[in-house]
């Protein structure tokens, strides 16, 4: 089995040469490791391997990796569903919430960051490929959520990010493809001349150099790096 080292740098290179192909620097891209279920010691390793962003879906093993400051030297995201009612364990403790999907939850966010004194920097995500199961709002509504965030003092809009359906047979090309111009789009509509909104997360283990080539500028991936994830509990 290849080791944690290794496929940091796989992943690594397929990243930079699916930028190449089409012209974008590698530079631009950001790979998020997706540390769900993972251990502290295999949080650590992967840092010391060269990983710069760390995304957590759980606010509980979140919470816990964070006292034992497993993320030390790593920018955090959360990049899991948040309830309003958990918004304390994550605003002003993460560097980038990527999964704000109503304007109930981004003013949670805004009263807990304004309590805390910070501006909290999210994305919105949309839910490209109108699932039922997934959150995310429809691309439709993303610029009432835009403009709602641009009101709010304490929150600071960066982007989008998406979880496309599981790719069929031609990928999911077309959805990133979708999402690029959304995000292209919102970030005009906004008149975003400060280039706050510079986010696009998009792509997973199987595939992040698709989404490299339609646009992404961060990237999450679990597997790929970290071999697969026991079953999740519910
Ligand atoms: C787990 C997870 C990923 C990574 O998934 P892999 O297929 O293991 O790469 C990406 N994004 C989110 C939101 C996740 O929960």
């Amino acid at each position: 089995m290849p080791s944690l080292q290794e496929n940091i740098q796989r992943v690594r290179e397929n990243i930079a040469s699916a930028a190449r192909e089409v012209g974008r620097d590698p530079g631009e891209i950001t790979l998020v490791a997706a540390t769900k279920v993972q251990s502290d010691e295999t949080i650590r390793a992967a840092i010391a391997g060269g990983i710069t962003v760390c995304g957590e879906n759980r606010v509980q093993e979140m919470t816990a990796h964070l006292e034992s400051d497993a993320y030390a030297g790593a920018e955090l995201h959360f990049i899991g569903h948040l309830q309003t009612n958990k918004v304390n364990k994550v605003v002003g403790r993460v560097e980038l919430i990527q999964s704000v999907s109503s304007e109930h939850l981004l003013e949670a966010i805004d009263k807990q960051a304004a309590k805390l004194g910070l501006v909290q920097d999210v994305l919105i995500e949309v839910n490209v490929g109108y699932e039922e199961s997934k959150s995310g709002i429809a691309p439709a509504e993303v610029e009432a959520l835009a403009r709602k965030a641009s009101e709010l003092p304490n929150v600071r809009l960066r982007g989008l990010m998406a979880i496309p359906p599981v790719a069929g047979e031609e990928g999911n090309r077309g959805f990133f493809r979708e999402m690029y111009q959304l995000f292209v789009d919102i970030k005009q509509k906004m008149g975003d001349n400060e280039a706050d909104i510079n986010c696009l997360s998009m792509g997973m283990s199987d595939d992040y150099a698709d989404a490299v080539r339609e646009g992404a500028t961060l990237v999450r991936v679990g597997t790929a790096l970290f071999g697969a994830r026991p079953p999740m509990h519910p």
